[in-house]
C-alpha cells in the first residue's frame, strides 16, 4: 500500500510542497520500501532510533529530526541530520552548535512554536521565540542554520482553530523573516501539516509537510 499511499498523496499536493516521511516505529524495512518508490525524505523522533536507521539504509536519504530532542542525545544524530524540526530553547541550541562544531557542519533546524491549545505539545510561545532572536545568541551560533519555523496544530475537528493556528504560524514566519533574516535564504521553511489537517496547512502556506500514518498506515 506503501506506493499508492505515496503517489496518492504526491499528487494531491503543489509540487513545491515536500513530504517529510514520518517512519517514526516503522521497521528499516518499510522505509526501504518507500525509498524504493522514490521518496528520500524521512523523520524520526528519536536520537538513537534514527542513528541505528541511518546506519543501515541508503546513505543519499534526508533525515530530519522531528518531536522533543534531550540535549544530551544531540551527539547521536549530528554527524548526518540533514534539519532538525525542533528547536525550542537556547540551551538545545547551545548543544546543537557545539555537536555541529565537532563535526565540522552546519545543521539547518526550525525554530518549533507552540500554536496549539493543548499544553502537551512542545515549542516557544510565540513571545518566548520573539524574545529569543532579539536577544541575539543565535548570532553567536555559526553552525546552527536557523531555516524557518514548525508547528503543530491542536488534535482536533474543528477547522476553523486549525486553520487560525497555522495561519498564526505564517505570520510567525513572515515577521522573523521581515526583521531577521531578509537577506538569508535559507529561512524559508513553514513545516506545518500532518495525515489530519496537511490540506490545511498547505492552504495556510506549508512548504514541508510531516505525514506518517497517511503513508505507512497505523503506528
Ligand atoms: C508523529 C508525528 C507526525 C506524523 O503524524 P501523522 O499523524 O502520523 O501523520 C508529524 N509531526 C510530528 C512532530 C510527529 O511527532
Amino acid at each position: 500500500m506503501i506506493k499508492e499511499n505515496l503517489d496518492k498523496l504526491r499528487k494531491s499536493i503543489p509540487k513545491e510542497v515536500k513530504i517529510v516521511a514520518v517512519s517514526k516505529f516503522h521497521p528499516v524495512e518499510t522505509i526501504q520500501e518507500a525509498y524504493n518508490h522514490g521518496q528520500r525524505i524521512f523523520g524520526e523522533s528519536r536520537a538513537q532510533e534514527l542513528k541505528e536507521k541511518y546506519e543501515q539504509l541508503p546513505k543519499d536519504i534526508e533525515w530530519h529530526f522531528i518531536g522533543n530532542l534531550q540535549r544530551n542525545k544531540v551527539k547521536y544524530i549530528a554527524p548526518f541530520i540533514h534539519l532538525i524540526h525542533s528547536l525550542e530553547n537556547e540551551r538545545l541550541m547551545l548543544e546543537i552548535e557545539k555537536q555541529a562544531a565537532a563535526n565540522q557542519r552546519q545543521i539547518p533546524c526550525l525554530l518549533q512554536i507552540h500554536i496549539a491549545q493543548e499544553e502537551t505539545k512542545g515549542g516557544f510561545s510565540p513571545d518566548e521565540c520573539r524574545q529569543f532572536l532579539a536577544k541575539g545568541k543565535w548570532k553567536e551560533c555559526p553552525h546552527v542554520q536557523l531555516s524557518g519555523v514548525m508547528g503543530m496544530a491542536t488534535f482536533t475537528d474543528n477547522e476553523d482553530q486549525i486553520r487560525k493556528e497555522f495561519r498564526l504560524l505564517k505570520s510567525l514566519f513572515d515577521e522573523f523573516k521581515n526583521k531577521y533574516f531578509a537577506d538569508v535564504p535559507a529561512f524559508k521553511e513553514i513545516s506545518m501539516g500532518m495525515t489530519n489537517d496537511y490540506p490545511i496547512a498547505i492552504e495556510e502556506g506549508s512548504t514541508m509537510i510531516r505525514i506518517g500514518t497517511l503513508i505507512f498506515g497505523e503506528r
